[in-house]
């Protein structure tokens, strides 16, 4: 594994940024709750050279807003074959599988998760996600996995010290 060329990041939304729980609300749209703490390291991720883009079967207002407040670069929502959005993100990010670590947590992210260079589930996936993928995270989704990984990367990278100091 050449954690050196990793440079973007592929997301599941729901059960990755989020615990999976979506509240039904009167206008439809399901409210969501995300980790501030992944919010940080995505901002880490990216002011160190790293790009960003999610990939949600569902999708939403609190989806897009939060996607926005983090400047992901590619936001793709109402997904229900996630494999060919993968592969477009890759064409306009110039890059190989080799280049994408992807995070999911259930059944639709297996096709994804068969491509791209570091597999990655979440702590509470579905077995079968855990079983197609080369880490498993020991936060759950919504719980800061996603920082977790980041974290990972980047010291796997030689990044992380470097990073940290960037921030002040
Ligand atoms: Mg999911």
């Amino acid at each position: 594994m050449n954690f050196a060329s990793i440079d973007v990041l592929i997301l599941d939304v729901d059960g990755v940024l989020t615990d999976g729980t979506i509240v039904t609300t009167a206008d439809g749209d399901g409210a969501r709750r995300f980790n501030v703490q992944d919010g940080c390291a995505l901002k880490l991720w990216q002011r160190c050279g790293g790009k960003v883009a999610i990939i949600s079967g569902r999708g939403g207002e609190a989806v897009t807003r939060r996607a926005d407040e983090l400047g992901i670069d590619w936001v793709h929502t109402g997904i229900s074959e996630k494999l060919p959005v993968y592969e477009a993100i890759l064409a306009e990010a110039g890059c190989t599988d080799e280049a994408v670590a992807y995070l999911g947590d259930d059944l639709p992210d297996l096709p994804p998760l068969a491509r791209a260079g570091f597999p990655v589930a979440v702590a509470d996936a579905v077995p079968v996600v855990k079983r197609a993928s080369s880490y498993v995270t020991r936060r759950r989704g919504g719980c800061g996995a996603v920082a977790e990984v980041i974290e990972l990367l980047l010291r796997k990278k030689k990044r992380w010290s470097r990073a940290l100091l960037s921030q002040v």
